[in-house]
């Protein structure tokens, strides 16, 4: 669908739409790309779920992939530009897709940028403290199987160490250690900033407080796509839910 430009007058049927969530890791992009792929029906595109899967791969690319990943760096731009190409051009993302984890470099983002619908594109810029991120991150526990997220902090499963959905054995990932996560958000801060300035030029960045509940953030976050998918919705922006900071914390 990235390559298909088309302008929308108003009373068309809202066109394909691209969400592009950033965040840092553990901030919820994770489980708020599945929440927003469930209700607005746009396909979750994670780089990461990506990369995960060439990962396991027996493969030279495989053996790779998962060395970069287990250490924490970016694995080639190349790779995960053409990785996330090749799954927008199937064809269930015409209604539209979200982008969790890609672009993240700037040469990613050069890459993206002129395939991208002009009106219909929505930078979601996730913000949260990086001691949250830390707790959060060491807690949470995958589902190999679906790829659910669980936090034994704040959203355990329902019978320890297994998945609600399909009672697969709940794991960690390889590269949720403290040093790797700490190492993780420094990088994560040092390559963001670019990419949120490029988006803020562009005028299509919203900053959001992720430190809110998770339903809390998905309305938000829901509101705010159907708007950029032109639905006629009461039109909202961000400071429609400027509220105050809860104590309350879940999510991934
Ligand atoms: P996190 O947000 O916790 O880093 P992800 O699942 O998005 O988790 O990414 C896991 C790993 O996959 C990253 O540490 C990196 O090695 C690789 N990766 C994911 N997305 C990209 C990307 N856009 N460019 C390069 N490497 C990526």
């Amino acid at each position: 669908m990235l390559q298909v430009k088309r302008g929308r007058n108003a009373g068309d049927n809202p066109g394909p739409v691209v969400v592009i969530l950033l965040g840092p890791p553990g901030c919820g992009k994770g489980t708020q790309s599945r929440e927003l792929s469930r209700s607005l029906g746009l396909i979750h595109i994670s780089s990461g779920d990506l990369l995960r899967k060439v990962a396991r791969e027996d493969s030279d690319l495989g053996h790779t992939v998962r060395t970069t990943m287990n250490a924490g760096e970016l694995v080639s731009d190349n790779l995960v530009c053409q990785m996330v190409l090749a799954r927008t051009a199937q064809a269930d993302c015409q209604r539209g897709v979200i982008l969790d984890g890609f672009p993240r470099t700037m040469d990613q983002a050069r890459f993206l940028c002129p395939l991208l619908p002009p009106r219909q594109t929505i930078v979601l810029d996730l913000k949260m403290s990086p001691t949250v991120l830390v707790e959060r991150i060491l807690g949470r526990l995958t589902c190999p199987a679906c790829g659910e997220i669980y936090n034994i902090h704040s959203r355990p499963p329902r019978r320890t160490g297994t998945c609600d959905r399909d009672s697969a054995l709940l794991g960690r990932r390889g590269d949720d250690s403290e040093a790797t996560v700490r190492q993780r958000l420094i990088d994560y801060e040092r390559q963001i900033h670019p990419l949120a300035d490029h988006f803020r030029e562009l005028n299509i960045l919203q900053e959001i407080n992720a430190d809110v509940p998770p339903a809390v953030l998905s309305a938000q976050l829901c509101a705010l796509v159907r708007t950029a998918m032109g639905f006629n919705d009461k039109k909202v922006s961000v400071s429609s839910f400027a509220q105050p900071r809860e104590t309350q914390r879940s999510g991934q």
